[in-house]
């Protein structure tokens, strides 16, 4: 559910969308989850201080708020990185367009359509490559040619761009 911005930025490009529209869809959930955060800590908290609970039902409790501070700490940091800058790596959007155009077949071995995966230890082929995307019937994964880079050479997004372009 936690996306970098590009990979926001990648999926708006595919489908023809405004970055910012995609990025606002995001912010929306992300308030919306916080909000349901907030009541859910309210009505734990309530719990927490009744005299009739015992040792166990109050660890629990405890334990559960554990877990939705955590989850709200990372939906926050999450927040704040739809709120920076997106642009700032200088990866224009003609060289994303470019890099998914990069042929796939250059780039994992396809035998009649099919190639082993990327992603898990596969010795039958499982991965289907079409219209330039892979997608692992085993992982339930698809990538497009960005993120075949961005998994096989262990590199960042921007990088992943700059190395298609070349
Ligand atoms: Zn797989």
């Amino acid at each position: 559910m936690i996306q970098t911005i590009e990979q926001i930025r990648s999926k708006a490009i595919d489908f023809n969308m405004p970055i910012d529209w995609a990025i606002h869809k995001k912010k929306e959930y992300v308030k919306e989850r916080l909000q349901g955060i907030e009541a859910q800590k309210r009505i734990l908290s309530k719990y927490l201080i009744k005299p009739t609970l015992n040792k166990a039902e109050r660890e629990l409790i405890f334990l559960a708020l554990t877990d939705i501070k955590k989850w709200e700490s990372d939906l926050l940091r999450y927040h704040k990185l739809l709120n920076s800058k997106y642009r700032e790596n200088k990866i224009t959007d003609d060289m994303i367009r470019i890099a998914k155009e990069y042929p796939i077949e250059k780039l994992v071995d396809v035998q009649k359509g099919k190639s082993l995966c990327i992603n898990h230890k596969d010795t039958n082929p499982s991965m289907d490559c079409r219209k330039n995307f892979a997608h692992c019937y085993v992982c339930d994964e698809t990538w497009d040619t960005i993120d075949i880079v961005m998994k096989t050479q262990g590199m960042e997004f921007g990088e992943a761009v700059r190395y298609l372009n070349e």
